[in-house]
Formats: C-alpha cells, structure tokens, sequence
C-alpha cells in the first residue's frame, strides 16, 4: 500500500467506545421500512441503482469492488463535497421560492417583556425564552417587540448599586461570585477573598467546593455603589431605554455611565478571564493527539494547538457543538435554554500533520445508503445476519447489504474489512459520485472564474484597475488545481463594466483580444460564446495583452455610473452557456444607480437607528435581486464581491448576493493603492487560491429524536432541509441548530451526519460524509459539562444577526441578556450546589460565556449607535453569518499581545492578556488582531530603543502613522514583531491591514473598541457590568 494509502493505525484495533459498539438488541426488530420515504424508489438490493443507467453493469463479483488500495488510496484535495440525490435544479426553478434562505417565519421574536419571573415557575419562564425560537412564535402573546414597554424582570424598583465581585476562580472549579448585591455599603476587598490586583486568579481560588461548587467567601457583601449603569438611563447613550432600569439591551452605554464618584477599584482579575481559559485548556490539551474514538467527548478549544486522529468521529475542525451531551427530552431542552446546534466547516483546512479525508470510489454502484432515510454508510451502521444485513442507526431500518459489498463479521460482530474502508472506521470521507447524483445525469464540467471589473471613473483614479490586472499576470498561475495535476481546469474568462459591459474574446489563436460591448444591459446576454472562457495556460498571452489594455482604454473615463445586477447576471449567462459552475470576482466601487435592472437608490438613513424600522437597513432589496440569487444558486454561480466604496453603497443588498450564493464580500473604504493595496492583493490571493467546492447541496441527517431546524451561514435554502452553496470553501461554516420531536436515548445516543454533495475544481461529482456522534443524559449537569462555550457563542452571534433582519436590535440584545441569564439559572437551580444567592455561580465550561455574549452586544452589528456607518454594520453582519467557530471566537474576544516584553529569542507568540484599558501601559506595545483588523499600540513612553529598532526612526514623534506595515529591519526585535504578525495572518481567513495606534491619537478610538472587557465605545456595558446585571437577573429568576 503506497503511503496515502489508508492504513488502520494502532488504535484503530482497539474498541472504540461509542462507536461500533452499538447494541446488538439493536438489530432485531426492524421498524416497517418505507422505502422511498425521500424519493426513491425501493431497492430490494443495490442501493442507488443509477435510475435506469447501466443496470446491471456493476455484477458484483461477490467481494468488495475495487481493491482498496486504489480506491481511496490517494488523498484528495480538500475540497467540498455533498450528499443527497441531486434535486436542486427542478427545485430551483419553480415559484415558490421563499426568500432569502430562511422560511418565512413569524416575525415575532418573542419579547421578553411579558415574562413576569414569579418564583417556582422558573422553569416554565425559560422555556418560553428561547433564543433559537426567534422568530417562530411560540408565545402566544403578541406583544409587540416594539417594547419600549420594558420587560418586567427589569422593573426593579431603582438601580441598585453595581456590585463588583470580588470573587475567586479557583482553578477548574466553577466560578462563582458574590455578585452585586443591592448593597450599599463596601465591605473591604480583603474580607472577601478577592484576591490582589494582578494575581493570577488560580491562586486566589477558595476552597473548591464539591459539585456544583464554586465557592466564595462568605459574605462579601458589597460592592462599591456605582451609579445605575444598568438603572438609569444614561445620557447621550444611544441605546438606553426610556426608563429608567429597565432597559436590558441597553446596559451602560454611553459615556455618562463611568460618571458619578469616584469608586474604589475593584479587582478585574477576580472575574473569569477568557485569556485564562484559553492558557489553561492549551496547557492541558496543547500539544496532544486528539482521537475521535469516544461519543461525545469534548475537544480542545478552538485556541489550542491540538492534532486530530480521525477514528470514527469527525474532526472538530468539521464539526463543533454548542454541547456534546444532550438532554433526553424537550422538556429539559426547553428549561435549560442552552441551544442544541452545531458549526460546520465542510472543508475546513487540514493541517499538514493530519490525515487529509480520504476518497471512496464505489464504482458504478455509488455510496452505499439506507433505503428508506437515506444516510450515508457510516462507522455507525451495525451489520447483523452475519454480515448479510446493516441497520441504519438514522431510521432503525433493516438493509440488505449489496453483494459486492458483503463482508464477514468477525467475533464482535464487526465486519472483517473494517479498517480498510474509510467509510466503516472514519468519521469524514468522500464517496466518488454517481452519474445520478450528477445535474441532468452528465458529469459536471470543470468550474470557471469570471473576472469583472468595475472601470468607471472612481476605479481608474484610484489606481485599482491598473492594480487588478497587474496582479491577475501572475494570480492566475495559481488557480486551485486537483491534488497532482499538471494545471488547474478551472477556466478564466474576462468583463469590465461601468453603465454598459464589454465582454472580451481571449481565445488562444487570437492575435489581439477582442472586446464586445453590450450595451443594453436590461436584458442580459453574452455576446460571444466561443474564446470567452478559455484556458489560462493556452491563451496566456492574449489575456497578458488584455490585462495591459484595460487601464489604457479606460483611462479617460468620465462615465461615474455602475450597473450591479445586470453584471452579476451575465456572469450567471456566461456559465449556463459553458454549461459549468463557478465564481465571478466583481470587483465594485459605487452605489448602481444607473438605469438598470437592480438599480439602487440611497436609503442610509441613520434616523432609523434605535427605532422599530432599523431592521430595515439590513433588509436587502428583493425583486431583481431575489431572482438573481435564485439563478445564480441553481447555476453554481457564487459571487464575490470586492467593494471600493466612498459612500454608502447598500451592502445589505449587494452583499447579500454573496452571502446567497456562498460567496465571500470584501470592503475597503475609501481606498487608496498606497495604503490598502498589498491588504486588498492578499485578500485576492487567498481567494482565488482557495480550496472550494461547487454547485453544493448538503444535508443534515440525525437519529431519531431530534432533528435539525434553523440553519446560518452563506447559503440558500429552498426547502427546510437542503442546504444549497452556489459554492462553498475551506472557510465558510454552516451553523445548524437542533429541536427534539421525541425522547433520545442515553444508550445509544445521537448521531449527526452531515453530506454534502459538490463538483470539484476539476469537475468531479463528489459526496462529502462527516459524521459525529453525541451523548445524551437525563441530567442537565451532564449537559452544562459538556458545553462548549465558542461554539454557544457562535450559534448566537448568527441567530441574533438573522433575527435582527426581522426585529429591532434592542429587542435582539434583550434577549440575549435574558436568554444568558435563564441558561444560568437554570444551572444554579440544577446543577450547582445550594450558596448564598449573593454568589454568582458559573458552569466551568461556560465561566466565561458572559463576557462573549457581552461583546457580541456590543458589536457593530447590534450595538445601534447612529456614529457607525450602515454598510459597516450590514458588512460586518454579513461577515459573521459565514464563520466558523475559531474566526466567530476571536471576532468576539480580540488577541492583545504584550510585544514590548517578550523573550526575543523565542518564536512563539507571547500569551495575550485580557482585552482592557488597564491591560496597556504607557512604556510598552501591543498587537491586537480580531481576524479582520490587526492594531499596534504603542504607548506614549514607549521605549526609543523599541522605536528604532522596529521603525528606524528616533521617537514617537517622527513615525508615520499611516505606514500599514512594519519596514524589514535587520534586528531581532523587528524580526520578531514581524515574524508574529505573519503567524498570526497565516492563521486568519482574511488578509488584516496593520493599523499603527499611537496612545492618545485619534486613532486610539477605533483601536479602543476593540477592548471588549470595557464599556463600549458605542454603547454597551464593561464586562464586570454585565456580569452584575446578569447576576441580578439570575438572582431574579431564581427568587
Ligand atoms: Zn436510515
């Protein structure tokens, strides 16, 4: 077997828990079968016969088909998968397509408003809170989420004073702290354990208490009086309500909040610290190899350096949970709030030392599937009958095995060839697909990229034309191409437009390229079929030439005015011609206000902020748009969008062709070569390199019991369950969320499979399998143990984002703080032992799940502050519906790194401290990356010596501000700086442009928001704040 053959390793013979040992009681009873329950016919036998093609072509020899070692022998390019027979193009076609993504739902998010917390009935309460409900009304009171009526848990009589708490963290223990109390008076700091500023909270812990336990000093009653951040209402904050207490989304806010007398300090170490967790988890998991042998283990944080051996599960890099034990029932679902989701990367990026997924090629025959639910062949599926039967762990339904796929069971009950078939042993796979699975029973051709750019006035001037087709000389050596091939197949084809297009013949045998204008742009065409797209390699020069021509041609422009819609569908024309998939890279600078389909007209209108029809900002513009979308999808058409804006330019709407069709949206404010070039070319790079698959469809199966409901990210759904990507690559993250319809069984669990059926860049049918399985448990403090609080976080950054599209933000973020605080006091009241209600007491996984869902309040998105531009918040609402769970966690809570103290001579990057004001001092540096944006403070008596050698310049005083990256000198302090920042780049999506924050410049403020533990620069509660107001909610609950 060559070395990428699969070869079982050492573990593999061992028993694997949770998997392959499914019950043998299991088998017996098979539950009437209905075949065809999702559209095909029965099989009595092979399954999947390709309807009507080569019938009986396959005669299985009666041993497993191909030999092994060829079949999936080679690894294969990370690229995209999916499953599922292929009906998404009739799908496509018909009238009833609901709108963007989602089903229509009930715009009624529930408000919290009429929930009165009256004791014992706590839990009713919470099961009327969900957050995952948005949107679906399942609260009979129809309450307006207009509330300015605020909700009444939050009339509490008068402020009461911000407590601090002054609390331990006892190492693993859950934190617990004595919260705000309404309390007055100040007990000293040191009666109450806290523990001294600076001291790393492990040592300050108090005595671990059993259970539930954190624990906490006694009494520590009080906190310091702060003036009502969560009780008045503050002046000058845009978001606080109109009453005073009560107003949830609304904590703190504006600058007043810090107002009011001076308060003692409290110790910002005494509250759990994200930095810490994330130390903490690296240092016991770091470095370690995680296998996916056992059903619902927990892995490492997204943060920690860990290496995955696949052995039955998938890869946390594929699949991430909110939770990795469920609750058995709704009912304890629905009391505990905590939502049952999970985040999928279908191609995240393996790394190197990994296993790359291996590929399964069935022949003729295709996957093996359960006739009656259709599941996918899986480590899960248990043969009986001696081989000659499996049942379908997804639907209990009994299967013939083909005969060309008959093995014999050893003593176990496990088939013999197990480890030879990554479909048996793995938890992620790719089967070759089947002509069945193929549009109109062809094999798909290979994907093109379109190139289209925007050559008006504003794109000439600037220098971005001539910028473009520079850089496409050479990126287009780079196109993505299979695991060994020679070149890419993905073929290039050429556009510019500003009010009418020009579409360009490149064809090989061409001397010159050829432009065609199409001036009529309400009915789009393409004028040219034959030379339009072509192969890079052969027509080389001819593309060179035209990529010389185009600034020239242009260069005397005055037109100003863009089309949008009718470039987006000539690129939809242009493929459906070529008969392929693909990409359009539109590279855009202003609002389409020429006469046009999908004209645009300004509707920023920042009045609208904190009022019932904010929503409405974030609305896309349906009509034109809609349809296009619908095309594009149905095509494989995915649509990039690079966009050079002055002023405001709809992203909401733009955008959201994008976000449709599995594309990516790229900003850059008024743009300038010098400045954000080398920031926009590396964007572009990674781009068009990028793993990525095409024409995607996936589906997400589970056991019985539970089933998946609500479904974010960059993709369009048709129907309830087919999750369709015009494309989708190794960075966008589908967020699936999870409702019971029955009871799960501890015994044998849940199992989720996630397939998704896609072309690859070379044109090949193929089905992506992940698959994982879940433990289930009757004990909510089960479930609390098994939360992952990244993966929470992200499922509700992009429920709150999709609900924001249909309710006001205020209403959104009340929930938030609702739905965090009854996730809380449902642990305190279950799981946790019995304390003071005066200590705030906090699941270990989820101790620092506050300050997250904090930050994510405070987010552009949600924070409704007038001072930040519509597009901003549409752009970065946009960004977020696609992350995975890494990109969602660092968004949401920035790496600041001390630059000015670290060891020179090591490479790694030192530790990030907590994201505060207090963190900085005046003599050092630090860099602050979120994945999107990447900042290097300096402090205003930061070291001349550390200016040098990293500016060459004397002081302070003599640095350009505007520089965007550091100039390569020849010291180890710049090499070092410079080295991180290149690690730290590697690891995100996007390209960051380096921003250069001098302490006390202007520039400071946009650095400053980035501070997640402080208020909010835009409104928004410090972290401590809200943990106390959280607490007081809690408290309320609880009482
Ligand atoms: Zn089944």
């Amino acid at each position: 077997m060559s070395q990428q053959g699969y070869v079982a390793t050492p573990p593999y013979s061992q028993a694997q828990p949770g998997m392959g040992g499914y019950p043998t009681g299991f088998g017996a009873t098979p539950s009437q079968p209905h075949y065809g329950h999702y559209g095909t016919p029965p099989q009595p036998f092979a399954p999947q016969q390709p309807g009507g093609l080569k019938p009986a072509a396959s005669s299985p020899s009666g041993m497993p088909p191909p030999p092994v070692s060829s079949q999936y022998g080679s690894p294969i390019h990370q690229n995209g998968t999916h499953p599922q027979k292929f009906p998404p193009s009739p799908a496509v076609s018909a009238s009833a397509i609901s709108p963007y993504g989602q089903p229509p739902q009930r715009p009624t998010y529930h408000s919290m408003a009429q929930v009165t917390p009256p004791t014992q009935q706590l839990t009713n309460q919470m099961s009327s809170m969900s957050i995952g409900g948005y949107g679906q009304s399942q609260m009979q009171s129809p309450q307006s989420p207009t509330s300015s009526a605020a909700p009444q848990p939050f009339q509490m009589p008068s402020p009461p004073a911000m407590g601090h708490p002054p609390l331990s963290l006892p190492g693993s223990q859950p934190p617990l702290m004595s919260a705000c109390p309404p309390v007055s008076s100040v007990p000293s700091m040191g009666a109450t354990g806290a523990p001294p500023m600076g001291m790393p909270n492990s040592q300050t812990g108090l005595p671990p208490m059993v259970g539930g336990g954190f624990q906490q000093a006694a009494g520590p009653q009080g906190f310091p009086p702060q003036p009502g951040p969560y009780g008045g209402q503050v002046p000058g904050s845009p978001i606080a309500g109109p009453q005073a207490g009560a107003f949830p989304g609304g904590f703190p806010g504006g600058a007043g909040h810090m107002a009011g007398p001076p308060q003692k300090k409290l110790d910002p170490d005494s509250i759990p610290s994200t930095t810490q967790v994330i130390e903490d988890d690296q240092a016991k998991r770091g470095g370690q190899l995680y296998t996916t042998n056992l059903r619902g283990q927990v892995p490492p944080l997204v943060t920690t350096d860990f290496t995955v051996q696949d052995q039955g599960n998938a890869s946390p890099r594929f699949m991430r949970c909110t939770a990795y034990t469920f609750p058995c029932t709704s009912d304890l679902a629905k009391q505990c709030q905590v939502p049952l989701a999970t985040i999928i990367k279908p191609f995240a990026t393996v790394p190197q030392n990994e296993t790359p997924v291996y590929l399964v090629n069935h022949g003729e025959a295709g996957p093996i599937r359960c006739n009656r639910c259709k599941a996918y062949m899986c480590p899960f599926m248990l043969f009986i009958e001696g081989g000659r039967r499996y049942q379908c762990v997804f639907c209990s339904c009994v299967n013939e095995v083909p005969v060309h796929y008959f093995q014999h069971l050893d003593h176990m009950g496990r088939r013999v060839d197990l480890y030879e078939r990554p479909e048996l042993s793995l938890g992620s796979y790719e089967f070759t697909a089947t002509l069945d699975y193929c549009k109109n029973n062809k094999p798909p051709n290979p994907p093109a990229y379109i190139f289209m750019i925007d050559v008006s006035y504003n794109n000439i001037k600037s220098g971005l034309v001539k910028l473009i087709c520079e850089e496409l000389k050479t990126l287009l050596d780079h196109l993505p191409k299979e695991e060994g091939a020679e070149s890419s197949a993905i073929k290039v084809g050429f556009v510019t437009y500003n009010k009418v297009l020009h579409f360009y013949n490149v064809k090989s045998a061409l001397a010159q390229p050829q432009m065609m204008v199409v001036s009529d742009v309400t009915e789009m065409f393409v004028p040219l079929l034959d030379g339009f797209l072509v192969n890079f390699q052969e027509s080389r020069n001819v593309i060179n030439n035209l990529l010389d021509q185009i600034p020239d041609m242009f260069a005397d422009t005055g037109e100003s005015e863009t089309v949008f819609s009718p470039v987006v569908q000539a690129g939809v024309e242009a493929l459906k011609a070529a008969e392929c998939s693909g990409k359009l890279f539109i590279f855009h600078s202003s609002l389409p206000t020429a006469e046009a389909p999908g004209k645009l007209k300004n509707r920023d209108d920042r009045k609208l902020v904190n009022t019932e029809k904010e929503k409405t900002l974030f609305q896309p513009q349906r009509g034109v748009y809609e349809q296009l979308a619908k095309e594009c999808v149905a095509q494989g058409c995915c649509v990039d969008l690079f966009v050079f804006p002055n002023q405001y330019v709809d992203i909401a709407t733009m955008g959201n062709i994008s976000t449709l069709t599995g594309g990516s949206v790229y900003k850059y404010n008024n743009f300038q070569v010098q400045m954000d070039g080398d920031h926009f070319l590396s964007d572009l790079r990674r781009d068009v390199e990028k793993s990525i698959g095409f024409d995607a469809i996936m589906r997400v199966r589970t056991s019985t019991g539970f089933r998946a409901t609500e479904f974010f990210g960059a993709i369009y759904m048709n129907n309830t369950t087919d999750i369709e990507m015009a494309a989708v690559d190794c960075d966008k993250a589908v967020t699936v969320e999870f409702k019971h319809d029955d009871t799960l069984s501890e015994e044998t669990g849940a199992l989720i499979q996630c397939a998704l059926l896609y072309t690859s860049i070379n044109g090949q049918r193929r089905l992506r399998v992940h698959n994982l399985s879940l433990n289930c448990s009757s004990q909510l403090s089960e479930l609390y143990k098994s939360c992952e609080t990244d993966a929470l976080i992200n499922f509700f950054a992009k429920s709150a984002y999709h609900a924001m599209l249909t309710q006001p933000v205020k209403t959104v973020r009340e929930i938030l703080v609702k739905q965090t605080a009854h996730m809380l006091a449902c642990y305190r009241k279950n799981c946790a032992n019995p304390s003071a209600a005066s200590q705030l007491i906090l699941p270990d996984a989820m101790k620092v799940f506050p300050v997250y869902m904090n930050s994510l309040m405070k987010t552009p998105a949600l924070v409704g502050s007038t001072e930040l531009s519509t597009d901003d918040r549409a752009f970065h609402r946009l960004k977020v519906m696609s992350l995975g769970v890494e990109e969602s966690q660092v968004l949401l809570y920035p790496r600041l790194i001390p630059v000015h103290s670290m060891d020179i001579t090591s490479e790694t990057v030192p530790a990030a401290v907590r994201c505060s004001e207090e963190r900085l001092t005046e003599t050092g540096a630090f860099l602050l990356e979120n994945g999107q944006s990447l900042f290097l403070w300096l402090g205003q008596a930061c070291s001349p010596d550390l200016i040098q050698n990293l500016f060459n310049v004397p002081s302070l005083a003599h640095l350009n501000p505007d520089m965007t990256s550091l100039p390569e000198l020849d010291n180890a302090h710049s090499k070092q700086i410079r080295s991180i920042i290149s690690v730290i780049s590697k690891q995100r999506p996007n390209s960051m442009k380096m921003v250069i924050v001098k302490q006390k410049d202007r520039s400071e403020i946009q650095f400053r928001q980035h501070l997640m533990e402080d208020k909010g620069l835009h409104g928004g509660a410090s972290y401590m704040d809200f943990l106390c107001y959280v607490h007081r909610e809690i408290r309320q609950l609880l009482t």
